[in-house]
């Protein structure tokens, strides 16, 4: 990944290939063909801050944002605000109140406008997709406003907000976008670009699901796949510079329908085998999937051993009668059918999920389905949530009838399940031999390398100098001897794979 906004031990310089660039010219038609001519050896380098709120394909984005403003303006990525001449906020519309949060967060930024008034401003994401001109009229400081599809337009968009510098934002043109171009986003954006082992990948676009309490769909738009000659391109690339593991993004990868070269189209099991034979790809993962689309011939591929042994697989709840009310269209027997399926090709499977407690109707009987469902399919991990409401979804004309109190007390309940059950999952690793990906020399223990087993636990074991040059990116079998913490296990390295 050409990008890695929040680690600090990242140098910046070394976040791309830097060009540099100087100031704007009038009479430029703001095309990225100008952008390359008004770079200048002698002009500072700009910096472009990201602040990312929200899923992995908001981290996905965010990394793309900066790589379209190093490419097109020469910028480097920050991770210290105030030095930055670009603030880009990539927010995310799932959090409660994620207006007023925006707002918020802006409300600081505009003071350092104040103190730099050539500070540009941008809002992205889901938020911004809903909000449109509305986040102008409201923060006027704000320059420019794009949503998650029309990130690849974030030159034009900067070069229109740096020449109408001043203007009333009633009266800007063009900087504000936050339609839905089909899938061109990809078309514009630069060759990914790696430090490290492993990569996401977006296959898709949108999400046609329309679960009742989901954003997703107004934000995002409709799914939307890209053609599959564009994902394997990507991650040959990929391969070529190192990376092993791909995660194959989107809203919902499970409905991923790529154009082929001949114009048949490929579906998402079809792509995994693709996927799996890219020369250097040995290990594959992918999020986030619906139950509807998790077909039988996505569980077969389960036996390409560059699968990983993990689904992360969304049910929501563990009532029929609520899966109903979230216009989920399955059903718990649909759900459990499918994991009992995936366990038959492969009994090692790790399993996850998402969870909303205390959607509305969701009595104390709903609720027991929900903490049984955990328990029977022992999870190992998860993310549980509190209902609340999300403007424009159908679920908020619906009466928000469980009490705070009985939310809150029934999540505690529900997450004391899985964090056992994740404790337990990680102490019954001692006395295994795991598959690990070596990804770097450990911070904290400098004579250890540290990778990930394919159940997402970081793994530790000693290594002599050689080995911590060796060994990285390399796949590695460790015996487990040790629980450090309910995500890190130590062990000593019995074999080394390829
Ligand atoms: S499948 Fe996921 S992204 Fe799509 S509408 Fe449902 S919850 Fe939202």
């Amino acid at each position: 990944m050409s990008v890695t906004l929040f680690d600090p031990t990242q140098p910046e310089a070394t976040t791309r290939q830097v060009a540099d660039y100087a100031t704007f010219d009038d009479s430029s038609d703001g095309t990225d063909s100008d952008a390359e001519l008004m770079h200048s050896p002698d002009a500072p380098v700009k910096k472009v801050f990201i602040a990312t709120q929200g899923c992995q394909m908001n981290v996905y984005d965010s990394e793309k944002m900066g790589d379209v403003l190093g490419d097109s303006h020469g910028m480097v990525v920050t991770d210290t605000i105030e030095d930055a001449d670009v603030l880009l906020m990539n927010t995310c519309s799932i959090r409660e109140k994620a207006q007023e949060k925006v707002f918020s967060e802006l409300g600081r930024w505009r003071k350092l406008k104040e103190q730099n008034p050539n500070l540009v401003i941008g809002v992205g994401g889901c938020v911004a997709s809903q909000e449109g001109d509305a986040i102008q009229k409201r923060a006027p400081y704000v320059d420019m406003v794009f949503g998650p599809q029309t990130l690849h337009r974030l030159p034009e968009l900067y070069d229109e907000s740096t020449r109408q510098h001043g203007v009333k934002p009633k009266n800007r043109i063009g900087t504000v976008d936050v339609s839905f171009p089909s899938i061109e986003k990809f078309d514009f954006l630069p060759e990914p670009k790696v430090e490290g082992f492993k990569a996401f990948v977006s296959i898709m676009e949108g999400c046609s699901k329309y679960c009742s309490f989901c954003v997703v769909p107004y934000t995002r738009g409709e799914e939307l796949s890209r053609p599959l000659d564009d994902v394997l391109t990507e991650i040959d690339s990929l391969a070529e510079q190192g990376v092993r593991e791909v995660t194959l993004l989107g809203q919902n990868v499970n409905g991923y329908r790529g154009e082929k070269d001949d114009g048949t189209i490929c579906r998402f099991a079809e792509l995994l085998h693709y996927v799996a034979h890219v020369d250097g790809i040995d290990r594959i993962r992918y999020t986030t999937s619906h139950p509807l689309e998790f077909t039988d011939d996505i569980i077969d591929a389960y036996h390409l051993p560059e699968m990983v042994s993990h689904l992360h697989l969304p049910v929501q709840s563990g009532s029929n009668a609520v899966l109903a009310g979230m216009k989920r269209n399955h059903t718990i027997d649909v759900y459990i059918n499918q994991i009992n399926k995936l366990l038959n090709v492969r009994p090692d499977m790790h399993l996850s999920s998402d969870f909303i407690i205390g959607f509305p109707n969701e009595t104390d009987a709903d609720f027991e389905a929900t903490l049984q469902l955990a328990k029977d399919l022992n999870f190992d991990h998860s993310y549980s949530f509190i209902y609340s409401k999300r403007p424009g979804t159908p679920a908020s004309d619906l009466p928000d009838d469980v009490p705070l109190a009985v939310k809150k007390e029934r999540l505690a309940t529900f997450q004391k399940v899985i964090v056992d059950s994740t404790l337990a999952k990680t102490q019954a690793m001692v006395g295994t031999v795991q598959r690990v990906l070596v990804e770097q020399v450990a911070d904290r223990h400098p004579d250890e390398l540290l990778g990930t087993a394919d159940n997402m636990r970081s793994v530790l074991f000693k290594a002599s100098n050689e080995q911590k040059v060796d060994l990285l990116g390399k796949f590695v079998e460790v015996k487990i001897s040790e629980f450090v913490s309910p995500h890190m296990v130590r062990g000593e390295l019995v074999g080394v794979l390829r």
